[in-house]
């Protein structure tokens, strides 16, 4: 049981169906929301809400890059309780699984460019709008999964990072809109890394993997990877009230890889690279 943190409030989590996503999903109920879990990958949603109480959630397929399914959701939201309260948008694709190209500047492809872009930016761009205009006069939280990609260069992840870069500054400009025109709406982005979900297979999956998860876990300075909790008790606080003189800021849960520097390209390994 827990402490009523969010108490009632509804709640919409994109890329719920598993990792992080659900576990931010679980949590928002656990503590008294009701939560519209949305994915890509309808099978994989309904089995997520399954595990959830049938009361509290309701899952809906969802293209975050489609603005027509973006209406759908707020639509089907909003007959189902009336208002939204908090939106996560957290669904996002790193471009390193099968079909990709190497996301090097010098060889990355156009195409797979635009893909990345459609999905992790222009997602959370389309979200943050549907957002306002639902809550400009009921208020609320949006809160914005970025990543520790968007605050350093990743010299063969260019696409990702240059994506969850626009959520960054995407976050600032919504915030200080809201802030501009009286919204009581408040804006975040929470930028994990290193956190143990699927989102992981490609780099670590294969020959050795044993090994390539213990030379992740060495670059980290706590020593280990994070949990989906561990973001989804951030998402939590930034989506609460508790966090009601809080807006444009950007929180960190990287087991404090971004606390120092180091000026070493790192070339994450993946077998088309
Ligand atoms: P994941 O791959 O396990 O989950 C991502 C979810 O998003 C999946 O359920 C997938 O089906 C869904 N999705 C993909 N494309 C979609 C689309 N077009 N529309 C709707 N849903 C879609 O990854 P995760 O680790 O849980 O990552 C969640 C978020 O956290 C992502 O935005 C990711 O970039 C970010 N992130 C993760 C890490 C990490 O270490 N795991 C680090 C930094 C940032």
């Amino acid at each position: 049981m827990g402490l009523g943190r969010v108490e009632n409030k509804v709640a919409i989590v994109t890329g719920a169906q598993q990792g992080i996503g659900f576990a931010i999903a679980k949590l928002l109920v656990q503590e008294g929301a009701f939560v519209v879990l949305t994915d890509i990958n309808a099978a994989g949603g309904k089995n997520a809400v399954e595990k959830l109480p049938k009361d509290r959630v309701l899952f809906l397929p969802h293209d975050v890059s489609k603005e027509s399914d973006w209406e759908t959701v707020f639509e089907k939201t909003l007959s189902w309780k009336g208002r939204v309260d908090i939106l996560v948008n957290n669904a996002g694709i790193s471009g390193l699984t099968k079909g990709f190209h190497p996301q090097n500047p010098e060889h990355a492809t156009l195409e797979d460019y635009k893909k990345i872009q459609a999905v992790n930016a222009e997602g959370t761009f389309l979200g943050c709008r549907f957002a306002i205009k639902t809550m400009k006069k009921t208020g609320g939280s949006i809160v914005n999964i970025s990543s520790r990609s968007a605050n350093v260069g990743v010299p063969n992840l260019c696409a990702y990072a240059a994506s969850k870069a626009a959520i960054r500054s995407m976050t600032k400009s919504v915030a200080l809109w809201c802030c501009s025109q009286n919204y009581p709406i408040r804006c975040n982005s929470v930028h994990p890394a290193a956190i143990d979900t699927p989102f992981w297979d490609p780099m670590t999956q294969g020959e050795e993997s044993e090994k390539k998860r213990k030379k992740i876990a060495r670059e980290i300075p706590m020593g280990h990877m994070g949990e989906p909790d561990d973001v989804a008790f951030a998402v939590l606080y930034l989506a609460s009230n508790e966090s009601k003189f809080v807006t444009g800021a950007e929180l960190m849960v990287d087991g404090g890889i971004l606390a120092g520097s180091s000026a070493t390209p790192r070339i994450i390994e993946t077998k088309e690279t």
